[in-house]
């Protein structure tokens, strides 16, 4: 077992210079015991709100065919045409996709188990890494982990109010003030009146194209409200001066807007109209929205969402209304961290030492008491002699040691040790459990 608190090495081991070493690729980590316990506190608080609100848990295949994604996110979207990551399979050549997102597996699920024949809506929340090959920076990694809860089968605007409520509340229960975080919210259309807005923003571009980055210059060919979502800062300036996409919403999409708006209000969900949001995914209609945070480093996009009414029929040929949001557990996780929220390993209070073969079998024994009884004991089962063990539990700074040795297994008997007075007792196995819960009582 390896304890960080207080813990040195034995003996500092280094890898010789110039051998070289595999490494975890580029944008991608280790998730560690200190990394577990914010994803842990994340999963259990959306676990609280979620299930509260009939949210079912739901986790889709890392891998799916290529084509799920392509059709569902959008072939001419950055995520799609330059982050993921595709393999070839070795036998039929078929091409599979390492899922950049959660919510076109989630829909094929969906759509292939049927569950249109539920009550409808039907809604899930998930967990689980995904994978963009992205230009690695603080808080874009290539394999990141999203938390995400999706709401299939709903049309009504009450089901974009409680998306984005839910996430306002899970940002909160986690420890996110109000006054840090904001919503930005937009509406992009419907594939009935985006077209007008689409041909009045390239006519606007059309007008810029010495000031837009060549990026942009083949977005407004081949995906123009993708030239929304730069953020080249050459860009930025044309961008604000673009036209609003809700000057051009058709009667049903700005009597949705307009109702989810009132139902903000009503639920005291302060919000900023952001008419250059897009999002990068093709599948949004109507809503979208972000949940941002401004630190010293700029403003940060802990998470966002939206409506995509069109995405069942794309995938499945089913229509049904739907509406999500996925949050980034690392840039939540970084933000916890910054506000002070610390992680603290769980130390034991108890260790137990053994000297000898017969003890050492013996301490199996004795540790799954213990773990019964829920009780923590620090071991290392491997040392064999006294002085090395103490010095661990030492180190620990635990209470109270035991120790098992020869005589004591033929006597059925073990030390208890008090770390603070140095006085030390025999008592028999089978009481040694309740003795030391009495005494970490006291
Ligand atoms: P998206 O799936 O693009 O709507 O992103 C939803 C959220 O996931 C963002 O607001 C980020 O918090 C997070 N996210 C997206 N891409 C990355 C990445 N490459 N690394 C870390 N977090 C990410």
């Amino acid at each position: 077992m390896v304890y960080k608190k207080g813990i040195k090495k034995d003996k500092k081991l280094s890898i010789k210079k110039g051998k070289k070493t595999v490494q975890t690729l580029r944008g991608m980590k280790d998730v560690l015991a200190k990394d577990w316990f914010y994803y842990d506190l994340i999963l259990n608080n959306a676990k609280k709100i979620f299930e509260f609100y009939n949210f079912q848990r739901i986790e889709t295949p890392i891998l799916e065919k290529a084509e799920l994604f392509e059709k569902g996110v959008g072939e001419k979207t950055d995520v799609i045409e330059k982050e993921m990551y595709i393999l070839k399979a070795k036998e039929n050549k078929e091409l599979l996709a390492l899922r950049p997102e959660g919510t076109a597996s989630i829909v094929r699920s969906y759509i292939e188990k049927g569950m249109f024949n539920l009550t409808q809506p039907v809604k899930f929340y998930y967990f689980g890494p995904f994978f963009r090959h992205e230009k690695p920076q603080a808080g874009r990694y290539r394999q990141f982990y999203q938390l995400g809860a999706e709401m299939i089968g709903g049309g009504d605007v009450v089901a974009d109010a409680e998306i984005i409520l839910l996430s306002k509340l899970f940002l909160e229960n986690l420890g996110f003030s109000k006054k840090n975080i904001f919503l930005l919210i937009n509406s992009i259309g419907c594939p009935n009146c985006r077209p007008l807005y689409i041909k009045e923003l390239k006519k606007y571009y059309k007008k810029l194209d010495k000031q837009i980055c060549s990026d942009c210059r083949r977005r407004i060919k081949e995906n123009p409200l993708r030239v929304l979502d730069c953020k080249n800062e050459k860009c930025s300036l044309v961008k604000q001066g673009a036209p609003p996409i809700l000057d051009y919403l058709c009667p049903e999409c700005r009597d949705h807007f307009k109702a989810l708006l009132e139902l903000l209000d009503y639920l005291n969900i302060p919000y900023i109209l952001d008419k250059t949001l897009v999002r990068g995914l093709d599948y949004y209609t109507k809503t979208v929205f972000e949940f941002c945070l401004e630190n010293e480093t700029g403003r940060i996009s802990l998470g966002g969402g939206g409506r995509y009414d069109e995405l069942t029929e794309t995938i499945g040929g089913i229509k049904k209304p739907a509406v999500g949001v996925a949050f980034g557990v690392e840039r939540l996780m970084q933000e916890m961290v910054r506000q002070g929220k610390k992680f603290k390993p769980t130390v034991p209070k108890v260790f137990l030492v053994q000297i000898g073969e017969a003890a050492q079998k013996m301490s199996f024994k004795i540790l799954e008491q213990f773990r019964k009884e829920k009780i923590l004991l620090g071991e290392n089962l491997g040392k064999e002699n006294l002085k090395s063990q103490l010095k661990i539990a030492d180190r620990l700074g635990v209470k109270y040691v035991l120790i098992l040795g020869q005589q004591e297994v033929l006597d059925g008997m073990i030390i208890l040790k008090d770390m603070n007075s140095g006085l030390q007792e025999l008592i028999p196995w089978e009481k040694i459990v309740s003795e030391v819960k009495k005494r970490l009582k006291n």
